[in-house]
């Protein structure tokens, strides 16, 4: 349902996750975001701001130190001094004073006083001849952003506000998406990001709506007295709306939570095409923690994909395996004999949090992701959580999953550690599993290409489209400028999961998708199929792709995806799919 809005108050979008959310707005602060909003704090804030500062630079001196220990340990003692600079300067009088004095006369809070007083060395800095000393301005920069971060801990953001509120930022880390208080949170509106974006997935499991790609400019005036409306189905945001618009918009919110209903009301059936196949269907999780009890309605057969990075990325605290073993255990047992996969740290790309890795990587998703950065990188962090899964596995019914697998090389050696960890386990006399199910997401070319000799030495895969799309179109799954191009319809990408496909046949081993790509009805129909036996998806999206699927034949997929595989443009699948699904499901036009 399109609303007629008055553009001179509106800007578009890209929509990356679906919803209406209605309320004023929370500007987040934060390195590579806008400048942050200033807050005046009165005579009686001037303490709680300081005494915030501090713990920001205790805590950016902390990180600096472990940094420091850590590169000294890889490095032997060698040029880890690089961080003893940033060290003298988060301790630097002139520095701290500096802040501590804005916040004191300016009476603002402390993150404004944070970026006047780096506004202010810079200009410093730029004056000075010494070509070396000039060059000191990177570090402070560094050392700024760091305690700015420290300083801006995105869960004490919301506090203090007495209602929920709309978060605007020039970009949000999932980190920061996963420590925000989202019970407050009515939705994101940003500058950077894609649908696939780290930042999207979140924001859908958490069923919010979200619009990126929202050009700086538009967000630059805003501030916390503003109304927003974010319309996550059309990608509009518009700007302190008058009660006619606001009142249409709360009527599409009301339609669209019916619809959502309707659709619900049908959990209970089988996902089974009209001749009789049935497509299991499974459940994308963001966290391990999650309560199982309210999602077992959904009418799935199990857990698909457990995104387990986003418990190391709060650089606070990493889970120790004792914490894990008790997190991964409860699921277990919630999830009774239902399956559970559970895929291992998939840190690095956009994922990435302080205190994980000292590598500043030119290209990150290109970089040691995933898998790579589990076995050259992080094996402590790998084998810590390799042996709560192991221990956990006693309680349910668990496999294992391994994010970016590139090569034949990386299931050896990590079926090689899994062999030594049960060997410990056992002189330790702690309970685990021997055996578990060992899976590879496909989500590079190169892995679907090889296939076949991946699927002898593992025993499932699952296809991250999200990544695929991105790799094999050249896409940063992040950049909203070329998002455009980003169809994982492409012909390019249903050749590489009919190719998945085949592999695993060789090996008689199943294949999955849990990219974005199974959340989308029509795309979901397709992939059925070209033979996938599995999909998995945020809870949200189950109803509509149980529908679909209960619409048309396994015999009208083939068909579908015979043709799709013939054409040699996304727009061209796009159109065969779609047809197909109005056909059968012409709800579907609904949203
Ligand atoms: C994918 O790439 O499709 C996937 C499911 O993994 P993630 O989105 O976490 O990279
Ligand atoms: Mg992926």
């Amino acid at each position: 349902m399109e609303l007629s809005v008055n553009l001179t108050n509106s800007f578009q979008g890209i929509a990356v996750s679906p919803g209406i959310g209605i309320g004023r707005v929370m500007k987040l602060a934060g390195p590579g975001n806008v400048a942050p909003e200033r807050l005046s704090i009165g005579d009686s804030g001037i303490e709680a701001e300081l005494e915030r500062l501090r713990c920001a630079i205790t805590a950016t001196a902390d990180q600096l130190l472990s940094l420091q220990n850590e590169l000294r340990r890889k490095l032997n003692n060698l040029d880890a001094d690089i961080f003893e600079a940033h060290l003298m300067l988060v301790r630097d009088r002139t520095f701290v004073g500096e802040i501590e004095k804005r916040i004191k006369e300016e009476k603002c809070n402390a993150e404004y006083a944070l970026y006047e007083a780096l506004e202010h060395f810079q200009k410093v800095f730029a004056t000075i001849r010494d070509e070396y000393l000039r060059e000191r301005s990177l570090d402070l920069r560094d050392v700024g952003a760091r305690l700015m971060e420290n300083l801006t801990d995105v869960r004490d953001v919301m506090k203090g506000l007495d209602d929920s509120r709309v978060i605007v930022a020039a970009s949000l880390t999932p980190s920061e998406t996963a420590r925000l208080d989202t019970s407050r949170v009515l939705g994101f509106v940003l500058e950077t990001g894609s649908v696939t974006s780290h930042t999207a997935i979140l924001a859908r499991s958490l069923n919010l709506p979200a619009v990126v790609g929202v050009p700086g400019i538009s967000l630059a005036n805003l501030t916390g007295a503003d109304k927003l409306i974010i319309d996550g189905f059309s990608g509009r945001v518009i700007v302190n709306p008058d009660s006619r618009t606001e009142e249409a918009y709360r009527l599409k919110a009301r339609a669209a939570d019916e619809f959502q209903a309707r659709m619900k009301a049908d959990n209970a059936l089988p996902p089974e095409t009209v001749d009789g196949f049935t497509v299991p269907l499974a459940l994308n999780l963001d966290s391990a923690c999650c309560d199982f009890s309210q999602l077992k309605g959904a009418g799935i057969s199990g857990i698909g994909l457990v995104r387990t990075e986003f418990m190391f990325l709060n650089p606070h605290h990493h889970p120790t395996e004792e914490e894990q073993f008790e997190i991964y255990k409860k699921l277990l047992i919630d999830a009774g004999d239902l399956s559970v996969v559970i895929r291992t740290m998939d840190i690095g790309g956009d994922k990435v949090a302080a205190g994980i890795t000292t590598l500043n990587e030119e290209n990150p998703f290109l970089g040691l992701r995933g898998i790579r950065l589990a076995l050259r990188e992080r094996k402590d962090l790998f084998k810590a959580q390799l042996r709560a899964l192991l221990r956990a596995g006693v309680y349910g019914n668990l496999h294992i999953m391994l994010p970016m697998v590139s090569s034949v090389t990386e299931l050896w050696e990590t079926r090689e550690i899994i062999d030594e960890l049960c060997c410990e386990l056992q002189e330790q006399g702690l309970e685990h599993v021997r055996e578990l199910p060992l899976g590879a997401m496909i989500e590079t070319p190169g892995a679907a290409l090889i296939a076949g000799e991946l699927s002898r030495i593992c025993d499932f895969f699952s296809i991250g489209t999200n990544d695929l799309v991105q790799y094999t179109r050249a896409i940063d799954r992040g950049n909203e400028h070329v998002s455009y191009l980003y169809h994982p319809a492409h012909p390019s990408v249903l050749q590489l999961i009919k190719k998945t496909v085949e592999g695993a046949k060789e090996g008689g081993i199943p294949v999955a998708v849990c990219g974005q790509m199974a959340a989308d009805p029509a795309l979901a129909v397709l992939l059925v199929g070209l033979g996938v036996n599995e999909l998995s998806m945020v809870e949200s999206a189950v109803p509509l792709v149980r529908r679909a699927i209960r619409s048309v034949s396994m015999y009208e997929t083939v068909q579908a995806a015979e043709a799709a595989l013939k054409c040699a443009r996304a727009a061209d699948v796009e159109e065969i799919v779609a047809g197909l699904l109005k056909t059968r499901f012409p709800e579907v036009a609904e949203l």
